[in-house]
């Protein structure tokens, strides 16, 4: 075990640290072939309309199957794949799945309302030269419009952004593509940053509305969700709420004026077909 583990004969003598050792080495390794070899998969988490519960697309995530590991979530794998480089294709991959999901959902009904798929960008395939005119190229193939995307990016990933990484941004907003400010509340993004920012929708972290699960709820909580609400609205953008995991925080959230939710209280993240089970396709 000592030799799988990297020759680190500490390990031995600590088998929590061993199996981490053998698993951090086992990913490392592994991750750079695990796209060609057909190991990661999609995830959708459905996107509920909280004015009348309707579902109106969901989120795609991204989950690596590990032949030793099992199923591992993002937060095993992502930050390696940025540091890597993986995360270029793996990201192409996703948005190629996920185009192809949301036409697959578009299709029976036709002419009813767009069915949107929400898609992570990573700051590294910003700075990929041509990923706009790749972006169409995938969209065209699929088979649907730039408005069936909503491409979300992390506060942290903005911010800091210059006007380099932003051009990207204002092609997609100007092809029509949602462009949703991720985890929204976790970084230091001022207000002065917001309104330059091609941003169309805020995406509330969870810890927000962590305190709104059970009664008797924060007022001071309901009145910082209220201001950015109606912020946000002034700016022209929607408020999705993510982490909703209670029915309590659910009526709290609709109250407040926001628009989306998204969280384990109406569905965990799964196969694409629950989400028929969920009835997108009979959403009005
Ligand atoms: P995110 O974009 O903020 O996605 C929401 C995360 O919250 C997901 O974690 C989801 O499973 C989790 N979640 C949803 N509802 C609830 C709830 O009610 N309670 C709680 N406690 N959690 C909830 P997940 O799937 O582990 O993804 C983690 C992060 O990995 C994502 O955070 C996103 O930043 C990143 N990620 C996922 N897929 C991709 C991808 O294809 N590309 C890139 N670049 N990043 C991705
Ligand atoms: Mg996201
Ligand atoms: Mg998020
Ligand atoms: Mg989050």
């Amino acid at each position: 075990r000592a030799k799988e583990a990297g020759g680190n004969r500490f390990a031995l003598a600590d088998p929590d640290s061993d199996a981490r050792a053998i698993t951090r080495h086992g990913l490392t390794n592994r991750l750079p072939t695990a796209l060609e070899r057909g190991e990661f998969f999609v995830e959708y988490q459905p996107l509920v309309r909280l004015s009348d519960g309707s579902v109106r697309g969901a989120e795609a995530l991204v989950r690596w199957l590990h032949p030793v590991h099992g199923v591992l979530g993002p937060d095993h794998f992502i930050p390696l794949a940025e540091s890597t480089g993986l995360i270029v294709p793996l990201g192409r991959w996703v948005l190629v799945q996920a185009a192809r999901q949301a036409r697959a959902w578009q299709l029976p009904r036709d002419d009813g309302p767009p069915v949107r798929v929400n898609v992570n960008l990573s700051p590294c395939q910003l700075e990929q030269p041509g990923l706009v005119t790749d972006f169409v190229a995938v969209l065209e193939e699929a088979g649907i419009e730039p408005t069936a995307i909503c491409l979300e990016l992390t506060e942290t990933a903005l911010v800091g952004a210059g006007e380099e990484a932003l051009r990207p941004l204002r092609q997609f907003a100007d092809l029509g593509v949602d462009i949703a400010l991720d985890d929204f509340g976790t970084g230091y993004c001022n207000l002065a940053a917001l309104r330059r920012l091609p941003v169309t929708t805020l995406k509330l972290d969870r810890s927000f509305t962590h305190g709104m699960q059970h009664r008797p709820v924060d007022p001071v909580d309901l009145k910082i969700v209220e201001g950015i609400v109606s912020l946000a609205h002034t700016l022209g953008m929607s408020v999705t709420v993510e982490g909703v995991e209670t029915g309590t925080q659910a009526e709290h959230l609709r109250g407040l004026g926001c628009d989306t939710a998204q969280g384990w209280y109406y569905a965990r993240p799964g196969p694409p077909e629950r989400l028929h089970a969920l009835s997108l396709v009979d959403a009005t």
